[in-house]
């Protein structure tokens, strides 16, 4: 099966050459010259113990690059939501590894990616979880055994799409919109991180409704990891 689909994609390349998200140069769907171009966040300061203020549960949120740095990756991102190009996924795993990998606590421990669940008929309508497809990438990066993706999490409600909404209504959208995944025993350990991924992060009411949910199953504290933080807030 493997075989085919690789065969298929290779002719659907020579059809359909990929084409740079940012720059349209084809060849690939965010290409060298662009990815090296990009304006990586340093994590310098990051505390990941002084939680941030903001949010109610999560600990605090990971995140490789800023919108505002780079518009560019905007484009890039919307592609791989909503055009299906799963290939996208690669690049943006690299970007955020290389991001945790700089992180001193991650050091030594094990690493629970717990992807932002979308709703069965939104799912059904993308054909794939882009949390959960930046999940698995980020997992082939990791050494092997010290990072898994699990799904801790289900979304029963169907909720409005938070990009449509201004701030206060996606907390009110959000509220109690995850919880647990009751077809899931998961022990917890002392050497797991636990990241709730997503692909953006913007007032982070996702994340924090995610961490809410997982800190009720005796989990904390919990992280968000994310491609990009937007700068585009609302007050
Ligand atoms: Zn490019």
């Amino acid at each position: 099966m493997r075989f085919v689909s690789a065969l298929w994609e290779l002719f659907l390349n020579a059809l359909f050459p990929p084409v740079c998200a940012s720059c349209k140069s084809e060849g690939d769907f965010l290409c060298a010259r662009c990815l090296g171009s990009l304006a990586k966040r340093r994590i310098g300061r990051y505390s990941p113990r002084a939680r941030a203020p903001e949010f109610a549960s999560l600990a605090g949120v990971v995140y490789a690059l800023d919108y505002a740095k780079n518009p560019q990756i905007r484009a890039a991102i919307q592609q791989f939501k909503y055009k299906f190009t799963e290939a996208l996924a690669q690049p943006f795993a690299k970007l955020i590894a290389e991001k945790v990998g700089e992180l001193g606590m991650v050091k030594g421990r094990r690493l629970i990616l717990v992807p932002v669940p979308l709703h069965a008929k939104r799912l059904r309508e993308r054909g794939f979880n882009q949390a959960e497809v930046i999940a698995h990438a980020i997992q082939t990066q990791w050494p092997h055994g010290l990072c898994e993706v699990q799904n801790l999490l289900v979304r029963p409600k169907e909720t409005s799409q938070q990009a449509k909404l201004g701030r206060s209504e996606r907390h009110q959208n959000l509220k109690d919109a995850f919880i647990l995944n009751k077809k899931i025993v998961h022990k917890t350990a002392s050497q797991n991180l636990y990241f709730v991924v997503d692909d953006v992060c913007t007032t982070g009411s996702t994340l924090d409704s995610c961490a809410k949910a997982l800190r009720e199953g005796g989990i904390n504290p919990v992280y968000g990891l994310v491609i990009a933080r937007s700068m585009a807030r609302s007050k």
